[in-house]
């Protein structure tokens, strides 16, 4: 039997409430299945790790998130932490672990499950059955380039300054990450960048085509421009299975993609750092899209798909587990059929519930389907 170690973070707010139906699902599969086994590690982060420990993240939960085959992270923050130290701000230990652990891949699936179409922005027919996952470069691009200042020229007149770097092994790593996970979908990247006006582009669009060649000439790659991407998502999404671009464009496109599908109580994501030599694996973190919501939080009325969600893609894309990360999904979508809804997703004619109302229908889901 295979163990996986997770490593589990809630830190604030609703991370607490969505991560112990995530446990739940831990549960059902440890209980379940004579093939894998989930040994679990939790530790405190954010406001949490703060009260306790007085910093965002101790160094001992670092080396534990760095020996774990994958962390499941809650949220952090809220107003109780808002006069904290600056370097002790509960973000801190999110951003802690971005670069700790090199998590330069960021993952953002836009999913849209039949029962949710209506409450898309787009018509049923364009969004009915939507899955797309945008891989997003993190650790580079315009956001960290070199100079980046505003001078105050001769003349009086400020001038602000953002550079644009990559360098072709950051290109060569993100674009290995889109390609693996096409492998595991539906085996189609687009390439999005902008090489008809910029440099970054024209290196960007050369890198892409060669790890093509060498690496995954099994996948199907297409080249498009960023500005065409934006259009094309709205115009015909289900034309795209990966997208794969850089920082800026990334970070635009992945929440366009993303708000097509409904609300973000239902948006899981995934950062990925470079494979292990031995093993293969990336060290890989998994959350939710968003905050701690503390307008809701210990009432347990947050939305736990998000984080569900996220925990079937650490099946998927960190253990291999596709079949049980399909039945993840598809408990979620009978569950959504079924006409559960907690106050996010809320719609007329359909049933309330909370939290752990869903989380229990959704294990139940998965107990009929895995009968
Ligand atoms: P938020 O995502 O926490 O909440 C925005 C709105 O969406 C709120 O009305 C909230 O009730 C609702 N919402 C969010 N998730 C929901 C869910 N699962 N179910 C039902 N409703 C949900 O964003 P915010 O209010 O801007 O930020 C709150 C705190 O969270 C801040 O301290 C912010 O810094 C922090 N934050 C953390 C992360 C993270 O941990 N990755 C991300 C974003 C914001």
């Amino acid at each position: 039997m295979t163990t996986h170690n997770l490593l589990l973070l809630p830190g604030d707010g609703i991370g607490v409430e969505t991560i112990a139906e995530v446990e739940r699902l831990i549960g059902f599969f440890n209980s379940k299945s004579n093939v894998v086994r989930f040994s679990v590690d939790r530790d405190l982060v954010g406001g949490a790790a703060y009260d306790a420990h007085g910093v965002a993240i101790t160094d001992e939960a670092m080396a534990k998130a760095e020996k774990a085959d994958a962390v499941i992270f809650g949220a952090v923050g809220g107003p109780k932490w808002a006069n904290v130290p600056y370097q002790h701000r509960p973000e801190a230990g999110l951003l802690r672990l971005r670069k700790d652990l090199d998590l330069f891949a960021n993952l953002r699936p836009a999913i849209c499950y039949p029962a949710l179409a209506d409450a898309s922005s787009l018509k049923r027919e364009l969004v009915e059955g939507l899955d797309i996952m945008i891989v997003r470069e993190l650790t580079g691009g315009v956001y960290f380039g070199e100079p980046k200042e505003i001078v105050t020229l001769e003349n009086g007149e400020r001038r602000a300054v953002d550079t644009q770097v990559y360098t072709t092994h950051e290109v060569e790593r993100i674009t290995k990450v889109a390609f693996d996970l096409a492998r595991k979908r539906k085996n189609l990247v687009h390439s999005a960048e902008k090489h008809n006006v910029m440099r970054t582009g024209v290196l960007w669009k050369q890198v892409t085509t060669d790890v093509h060649k060498s690496y995954a000439p099994d996948v199907t790659l297409e080249h498009i421009l960023a500005d065409n991407c934006a259009m094309q998502l709205i115009r015909n999404p289900k034309q795209f299975d990966v997208i794969v671009t850089d920082n800026l464009f990334g970070d635009v496109l992945s929440d366009e993609a993303a708000m097509m599908t409904g609300s973000l109580g239902m948006l899981p994501s995934a950062s990925l750092g470079a494979p292990d030599p031995k093993t293969g694996r990336r060290k890989a973190l998994y959350e939710p899209v968003h905050g701690s919501a503390p307008d809701i939080a210990g009432k347990g009325l947050a939305n736990p798909i998000a984080t569900i969600a996220s925990f079937a893609m650490a099946l998927r894309y960190s253990f291999d587990l596709g079949a049980e990360a399909d039945l993840v999904d598809k408990a979620i979508a009978r569950v959504l059929e079924k006409g559960l809804r907690t106050g996010d997703i809320m719609q007329p004619g359909m049933t309330k519930v909370g939290t752990s109302e869903m989380g229990k229908a959704i294990e139940d889901e998965l107990k009929s389907l895995a009968a």
